[in-house]
């Protein structure tokens, strides 16, 4: 039996129930028209779960195609210089197209294909989501669309040329804010018109019903692997778990296989972006509340009225207004913590982590790595602590260097 196949069957959560709730949150919020289409992916899904050929397939191209498993690294000049716990990184970034999107876009395509989908939609920010997916339908022959805002394309240049040569299709969205919500609400209006032979991947563990438990168990593998890594590495569990929240699949993905082992602490880091001000971060836990966005419940940034409020990161990964419902139920029950993390603090561990340990991170893994720097310097060196790299820095020198260097220096 693969891992994948037994996962399932070992679920000892309550959650989500059987209208994709978790505690007070998530659900499945959508005008009726997509209501079928939810339903018959739940159903392909909880199928293909129980499907040997399906699980072997997926394991077959995470080990043959990603990469898997990623390697969980000792961070020894980081410890160091940290002067107290034990500090490994989950090597994400070292997944094919350098960050841990891939395991959810593989997954879910080879879903649309099981389900004799002929065509993939997505929607993309920053464009990292999108070259994961265009890479999964390169990869299984399936024709791809990916919707973004015509700002985001402009921001974004080299992963719109990425995409195209992978041979998808980028529609440019210039409506609204031109971005990533009206590159979200452009693919969802897609997806009602053509549901027949359209399968919509979403990025992240967040949406309506079905799509943040498909994308947890996508993701699961990181920390399925990070568990009997530091068991070999170690002999023991981590004691800490550190790892920034987007929409969360990364951080979900790393924690959920020690939800179970109290004494393992899991922290989520979000982007505290300049200030904890209005439109000045992305710290849905420090400065949002309860509300609903994409078709589900959970934490989101809004004002008085309802309304979604703008938001600010140096990484555009973590620039959004909500959180997956998951992550808004296990921080209301206690289980997991969540923190913030400044642009300027994810910028110092950006540089820190790249002179140390000769490995450039994402600006959204800086955010985590500046939690760490915040906390390990007081820990036991007997203490061990896993942070999730969760995608390497290349996308981001261009930007760090106008950010670090002086203008005439810059070229
Ligand atoms: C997209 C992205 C994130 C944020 O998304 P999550 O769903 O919260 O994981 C984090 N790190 C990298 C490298 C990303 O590309």
């Amino acid at each position: 039996m693969s891992e994948h196949a037994t996962s399932s069957k070992t679920q000892k959560h309550p959650y989500p129930d059987a209208k994709g709730r978790y505690g007070d949150f998530g659900g499945r919020y959508v005008p009726e028209t997509l209501m079928p289409a939810l339903q018959e992916l739940e159903k392909a899904f909880e199928t293909a779960q129980e499907d040997p050929v399906f699980q072997e397939t997926l394991r077959h191209y995470e080990a043959t195609y990603v990469g898997r498993p990623t390697p969980l690294f000792f961070a020894e000049r980081f410890t160091e210089h940290l002067g107290g716990a034990k500090v490994y990184f989950k090597r994400e970034d070292l997944a094919h197209t350098g960050a841990h999107k891939i395991n959810n876009a593989l997954g879910q395509v080879l879903l649309a294909k099981k389900m004799g989908k002929k065509r993939i939609i997505a929607e993309t920010g920053a464009g990292q989501h999108g070259v994961a997916t265009a890479t999964a339908a390169s990869l299984l022959g399936l024709e791809c669309e990916v919707y973004m805002g015509t700002a985001d394309m402009e921001r974004q240049k080299l992963n719109v040329f990425r995409m195209r040569l992978l041979g998808t299709k980028v529609i440019p969205v210039s409506s609204g804010s031109k971005t990533l919500k009206d590159a979200i609400n452009e693919a969802l209006r897609d997806w009602v018109t053509n549901v027949g032979e359209t399968h919509y991947v979403l990025g992240t563990v967040h949406g309506p019903h079905p799509y943040p438990l498909i994308c947890r168990e996508f993701q699961r593998i990181i920390g399925r692997e990070a568990r009997r890594q530091i068991m070999e590495q170690e002999g023991r569990l981590p004691d800490t778990l550190i790892a920034c929240v987007g929409g969360g699949s990364n951080s979900i993905g790393l924690f959920f296989e020690f939800l179970e082992d109290k004494d393992v602490k899991m922290i989520g880091v979000e982007a505290g972006g300049t200030a904890i001000e209005p439109e000045k971060h992305a710290a849905r836990f420090a400065g949002g509340s309860p509300g609903m966005l994409q078709g589900a419940m959970s934490y989101v940034l809004q004002d008085a009225d309802g309304q979604i409020q703008a938001t600010h990161s140096v990484s555009a990964g973590l620039d959004y207004a909500s959180v997956g419902p998951e992550h808004a139920y296990l921080r209301a029950v206690g289980r997991i913590s969540y923190e913030y993390a400044m642009d300027g603090e994810a910028l110092d561990a950006f540089q820190l982590v790249s002179r140390l340990e000769g490995i450039i991170p994402a600006l959204e893994s800086s955010h985590a790595l500046a939690h760490a720097v915040k906390i390990v310097p007081s820990m036991d060196p007997s203490e061990v602590v896993i942070v999730n790299m969760s995608g390497r820095g290349d996308k981001d020198v261009d930007q760090a260097a106008r950010l670090l260097l002086p203008e005439e220096d810059w070229a």
